[in-house]
């Protein structure tokens, strides 16, 4: 069976306070659970703070973008070698929110993705298509090319350790959910097109979905097939919700 991961991607939001309140509760009510991998993503600048506070909890750190350089002239940047320093395991690559604001391309993408697998942070790879794209039919062929970009420069092999997170972009932050139906349905082409590289590590790569899931939507979602967690933003700062998607994926585990 897969491993069931559920992200939290906190965005540009907190402060060392209100992340010990959360992390408080976190640390509190998070249950640890055989496949099950509960990962909170701070911005940079807190990652610090969260990994003391997480202590032994089984909570797993990553960040929410990183350089594919090692080290040097790059002011504002930071490498994957200072993530794992500061023990985050994971890093979430080419969110929707990077593409479309900081004009992040599949190229720069794929770069960042083959630095992180060979520097062994696992990349949550972000893919997904914006509302004009669906309502054109085209949800299936953008998707296929954002996964293309990455496994033609990277290679299958890479995707053994990596996790890809299928974000419509019109349901980040907007309250709107993909249904299951439409969910799963690219969650199985996006499984179908890795295949054709190597059907073993299709099998195994998890695929969150991601986009406005809650406590309310998680049930529904997460007993798709093809659907192995949620990368989740605005929920993810609220203890209770957080938690309570927790609890839905630990019953999947069942
Ligand atoms: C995200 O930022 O990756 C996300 C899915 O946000 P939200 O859950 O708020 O839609």
């Amino acid at each position: 069976m897969r491993k069931t991961i559920v992200a939290g991607n906190w965005k540009m939001n907190g402060s060392s306070e209100s992340i010990k309140s959360l992390m408080g509760a976190l640390t509190a009510g998070v249950v640890a659970v055989d496949g099950l991998e509960t990962l909170v993503c701070p911005p940079a600048p807190y990652i610090g703070l969260v990994a003391d506070l997480k202590g032994e909890s089984p909570i797993a750190l990553g960040a929410q973008n990183v350089s594919a350089q090692e080290s040097g002239a790059f002011t504002g940047e930071w490498s994957l070698g200072m993530l794992q320093d500061l023990g985050c395991s994971h890093v979430i690559l080419g969110h929707s929110e990077r593409r479309s604001l900081f004009g992040e391309t599949d190229a720069d993408v794929a770069d960042k993705f083959v630095a992180a697998v060979d520097a062994d942070v696992i990349p949550v790879l972000c893919i997904g298509e914006t509302l004009e794209q669906r309502e054109a039919g085209q949800t299936i062929d953008v998707v296929s090319a954002q996964v293309d970009a990455v496994l033609n420069q990277a290679g299958s092999e890479r995707f053994m350790n990596a996790v890809i997170a299928y974000e419509p972009v019109w349901a980040i932050g907007t309250g709107l959910t993909a249904t299951p139906e439409q969910a799963q349905e690219v969650h199985a082409a996006i499984r179908a097109q890795l295949a054709q590289a190597d059907a073993d590590m299709a099998a195994k790569l998890p695929i969150l979905y991601g986009g406005s899931m809650n406590a309310g939507n998680a049930a529904e979602l997460l007993a798709q097939n093809d659907i192995d967690g949620g990368l989740i933003g605005g929920a993810s700062l609220k203890a209770d919700e957080f938690l309570t998607i927790c609890a839905v994926a630990a019953e999947r585990r069942k």
